[in-house]
């Protein structure tokens, strides 16, 4: 039997472990999915212990997806991107990807959303928002990136305009109106609305021609969503990029398609 698991500390209430094992279960693989909750100092023993005792790999999740960089090999996309969410044992050393860019990618592409050439709005510059704008910036022709901290969306913005091709710029969460005005694409990467009846962007903000992905998944149906719909903009729930971001570490791990749908209906089950 294989092991694969979740390193992070609170885990208890993931949606990852009956999202892969419904996968291992579709696809006939003996294997399991666990949640491992060590503390910051216990994560380098953790890793090496995974790694010894035979587990395959692991998703990594807040607050160690930046502390396990210096444990990992990353590829180009983690290390460009600064954080690491999924660790593969199956080489002669872990290696460290991220596929929460990814997650934000095919969640817009899973609704016929296309990112080339468009201009982007990613709000928040922490973890997820690095994600989002990495993964923008690949496709996008600009990308603005807004954040409550200035300096932190500055030095992201730079970060992806030395790394991609995307014009970039940065602004206060007060600027965002102006912002979106020519914008075809917005990413919340806040936690703001996460479990709590608010957005991080005035209703008055958004248009029709926006596609709007909430990163936040509790409750499914964000502030933000609900007054994006209301505005006439395409609207994508943060269960999309969760999805597709265990999608594709499925794919790293089996390097196999995963079945995407059986994943979905895991997921939604238990949101
Ligand atoms: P993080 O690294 O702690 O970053 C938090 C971000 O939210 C920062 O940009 C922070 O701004 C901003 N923020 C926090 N409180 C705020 C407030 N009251 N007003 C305005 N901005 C505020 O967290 P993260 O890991 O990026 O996660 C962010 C959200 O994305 C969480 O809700 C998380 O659950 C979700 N997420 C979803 C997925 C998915 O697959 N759907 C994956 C990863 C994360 P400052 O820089 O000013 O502090």
């Amino acid at each position: 039997m294989q092991v694969f698991g979740l390193v992070g500390n609170p885990v208890s209430h993931s949606l990852s472990p009956p999202m892969h094992e419904a996968a291992y279960e579709e696809v006939g693989l003996d294997a399991r999915y666990v949640t491992f909750e060590p503390s910051r100092d216990e994560l380098a023993a953790a890793l090496r212990g995974a790694d010894a005792l035979g587990v395959a790999g692991l998703n990594v999740t807040a607050p160690f997806k930046q502390d396990v960089r210096s444990l990992v090999s990353m590829d180009d996309l983690a290390a460009r991107i600064g954080a690491v969410n999924t660790v593969d044992f199956s080489g002669d050393e872990p290696t460290g990807h991220n596929t929460d860019a990814a997650g934000v990618r095919r969640a817009f592409t899973h609704h016929d959303v296309a990112l080339d050439g468009q201009s982007a709005v990613v709000v928040g510059a922490g973890g997820a928002g690095r994600s989002a704008a990495f993964a923008l910036g690949e496709e996008c022709n600009h990308l603005c990136v807004a954040n409550r901290t200035v300096a932190r969306a500055e030095e992201l913005a730079d970060d992806v305009g030395r790394q991609t091709d995307a014009t970039t710029s940065s602004c206060s969460l007060d600027d965002l109106p102006d912002a979106l005005a020519d914008a075809d694409v917005l990413v919340n990467a806040t936690s703001v609305g996460m479990g709590e009846d608010r957005s991080p962007v005035p209703s008055d903000a958004l248009h029709p021609e926006l596609a709007v992905l909430d990163a936040v998944y509790e409750p499914l149906e964000t502030r933000l969503l609900q007054d994006a719909r209301a505005a006439g903009a395409t609207t994508i729930d943060g269960a999309w990029m969760l999805l597709y971001q265990g999608v594709e570490a499925f794919e790293v791990w089996f390097d196999d398609s995963a079945p995407v749908t059986v994943m979905n209906r895991a997921l939604r089950a238990r949101l």
